[in-house]
């Protein structure tokens, strides 16, 4: 005695399918995504159900996810074990949207008149169970809650309404069958019953779900066919895993999976955050900078997953631009899939995270300075990126001090810390010197150079691009400011006759001054030369040469 009701989608679900059915949409691959993630969420529920009630009779043993392709009914098959759903369920779940992110969703939708725009705003949000729609024409749906008896099949062609009917006999779980849609068919970049095509999405976007994605391939031997269900994601959530749990092999082929390097990273960083807000994190520094580190396009290397479900790469609001070049993952456990990256920006939870995650990796490369080689190696490749973040990353800016280092006339090549640099200075040394130019000779030979050397003070010899900005923002270290030997007054302890030549020079000073007044500020008798007659010194709030030069590159 089954009997079929047709009923309809609330509104708010309406304009929603009607963009899934309506939209050419540029990657449609993410809807298996999202109905993998629905059986993984489903197979969670239900060991945790059976876990604390008793009662339930269940068999938890054999939990998974099938996937099955029939290629003439141009048909796929989302199947799962896990908690099912009643039939109210079914109704309020499906039939209604009671995502909070929804509403903001559809608000944005009407603002945006741009249709290239409005998709990707759809791509950002996700939609969960009714993307299906943007490759089906039709969704049968048959489910059947753990515990209960009879079963419920919901169908719909995503247009106004559906249909619901109790079934006497279903497996437990659910399943959801999409009726692929026949202008697809002849697109190969749309062609979901093509295992390789199931195989790449599984892999890219659910390789790391805990539960077996299990796909029926047909496999002939001795003229015989037969379907075997075959595991297709690694289901290797490393970054959940402690770091004694697996092999350094297995983070380094964990590394290279993700960044498509082939070398092994220079270090591995895991985090494990619990309390009101759970994440995991695994991030890697690697061992050699990539071509377009200082490109303008450079990504960010971390991924986000939420719940070991891939939502996006190149995550750039947990990690700063700086540190662009750390890869991993970062899987958060209470985020929505459908979360954005607007959201993301904004979400003070997320910037939390981020705030300890970049502390950490600071604190990971303090700590690699006790092994010189690796820090240099590291300070070789990604030195003159994690300089920038002296400019734009102020709550940092004392611990990015710590970690860096500098050429310096101290030593023919090796690098100085600030602290050695501080630790060397000369009694009565206020400040630490530095000149910035365009090479360590061109710098070493420079007029401003000599009475440094002939007193032996240090100077830090400031070759990068980057140098140049930082230097005239970062006010001190260790409460010695940054001095440019290059600006302003230099007094390096003037000596009784430096002081009785002052006074001699006056009026010939005065009237250098007068002579070159068009070109020049002011003469001034100095000690910073002991073999050049004259040098051309900037003020001390002046730019230098080489800033003015980039500034004047950069049309401003
Ligand atoms: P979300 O997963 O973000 O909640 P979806 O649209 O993907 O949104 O799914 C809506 C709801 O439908 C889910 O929260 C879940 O309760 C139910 N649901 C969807 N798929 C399944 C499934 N395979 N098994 C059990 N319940 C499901
Ligand atoms: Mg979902």
């Amino acid at each position: 005695s089954t009997q079929i009701e047709t009923l309809e989608f609330q509104a708010e679900a309406r304009q929603l399918l009607q963009l899934m059915v309506h939209s050419i949409y540029s990657n449609k691959d993410i809807f298996l995504r999202e109905l993998i993630s629905n059986a993984s969420d489903a197979l969670d529920k239900l060991r945790l159900e059976a876990f604390r009630d008793k009662e339930l009779q269940v068999d938890t043993d054999d939990l998974h996810i099938e996937l099955e392709v029939d290629k003439e009914q141009r048909t796929l098959t989302i199947r799962d074990n896990g908690i099912g759903m009643s039939r109210a369920e079914v109704v309020d779940l499906i039939g209604t949207i009671a995502k909070s992110g929804t509403a903001e969703l559809l608000r944005k939708l009407k603002e945006t008149k741009d249709t290239a725009a409005s998709h990707d705003l759809i791509g950002q949000f996700g939609v969960g169970f009714y993307s299906s729609f943007m490759v089906a024409d039709k969704v049968t749906l048959l489910t059947r809650r753990a515990g209960e008896s009879h079963a419920t099949q919901w169908e719909s062609s995503g247009e106004g309404t559906y249909t619901i009917e109790s079934v006497d006999d279903a497996p437990q779980g659910t399943s959801v069958r999409l009726h692929l849609k026949p202008e697809d068919a002849e697109d190969h970049l749309f062609d979901y019953t093509a295992e390789y095509k199931i195989r790449e999405i599984v892999r890219r976007y659910s390789d790391f779900i805990t539960w077996p994605v299990k796909l029926a391939v047909e496999r002939t031997e001795n003229e015989e066919t037969k379907v075997e269900f075959e595991t297709v994601n690694s289901m290797k959530a490393l970054w959940a895993r402690s770091k004694d749990d697996a092999t350094e092999a297995e983070f380094n082929e964990f590394y290279k999976h993700i960044s498509h390097d082939w070398t092994d990273p220079l270090e591995i960083i895991q985090m494990q955050a619990e309390g009101t807000f759970e994440y995991q994190a695994l991030l890697f520094i690697p061992s050699h900078a990539p071509l377009d580190l200082f490109m303008r396009e450079s990504k960010r290397g971390v991924q986000l997953y939420v719940k070991r479900v891939f939502i996006m790469d190149d995550c750039e609001a947990l990690m700063p631009e700086y540190l662009r070049f750390v890869k991993g993952v970062v899987d958060a456990q209470d985020l929505s899939l459908n979360v954005s990256r607007e959201i993301l920006q904004q979400d003070r939870q997320i910037q939390l995270m981020r705030r300890r995650l970049v502390k950490k990796v600071l604190s990971t490369v303090k700590t690699m300075m006790n092994d010189s080689a690796r820090y240099e190696t590291f300070w070789k490749e990604f030195g003159p990126a994690v300089k920038e973040g002296l400019i734009n990353d102020f709550d940092n800016r004392e611990a990015i001090l710590e970690i860096s280092s500098f050429a310096s006339t101290h030593h023919a090549t090796d690098q100085t810390t600030l602290r050695q640099y501080v630790e060397r200075m000369k009694d009565g040394q206020e400040h630490i010197y530095y000149l910035t130019g365009a090479s360590r000779s061109i710098i070493e030979n420079s007029p401003h150079m000599e009475a440094f050397t002939a007193k032996g003070y240090e100077v830090l010899i400031l070759t990068d691009t980057i140098d140049e900005m930082w230097v005239s923002s970062v006010n001190e270290f260790d409460g010695k400011s940054f001095q440019s030997i290059a600006k302003g007054q230099v007094d390096l302890d003037p000596s009784d006759k430096e002081k009785t030549d002052r006074e001699d020079f006056t009026d010939l000073l005065a009237w250098m001054t007068e002579t070159l007044k068009d070109n020049i500020k002011e003469v001034r008798l100095t000690a910073r030369l002991t073999t050049s007659p004259a040098c051309i010194v900037g003020d001390s709030n002046d730019v230098t040469p080489t800033l003015e030069k980039m500034y004047r590159a950069m049309g401003q």
